[in-house]
């Protein structure tokens, strides 16, 4: 992938995890790019533009993640795609 390939996918993705401010918590899946996937629930906090995203399955708490004019933030999100991975699910031991 040339410099300026791997510059348009990596916009794509970035506008791929937009998300509006309005609305309930979303589950979705976090994919693309060298990250493991990851199966989260993003929850909105009340008053203040930020989001948590725990585990879909569990409900474990993952990371806390700031909106920027209404956008997560691809660096916060590639964490809590690397904190996934690395989660120890307590839905899998059930
Ligand atoms: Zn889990």
């Amino acid at each position: 992938m040339s410099p300026a390939e791997e510059k348009i996918h990596h916009v794509l993705e970035a506008n791929a995890w937009r998300l509006r401010t309005e609305g309930p918590d979303v589950v979705r899946w976090l994919t693309g790019g060298s990250e493991p996937d990851a199966y989260v629930l993003l929850e909105r906090e009340p008053a203040v533009d930020r989001l948590t995203a725990r585990c879909a399955s569990c409900r474990q708490v993952l990371q806390s993640l700031t909106l920027v004019d209404g956008h997560l933030v691809a660096e916060e999100l590639l964490a809590v795609r690397r904190r996934f991975a690395g989660h120890t699910c307590a839905r899998a031991d059930a």
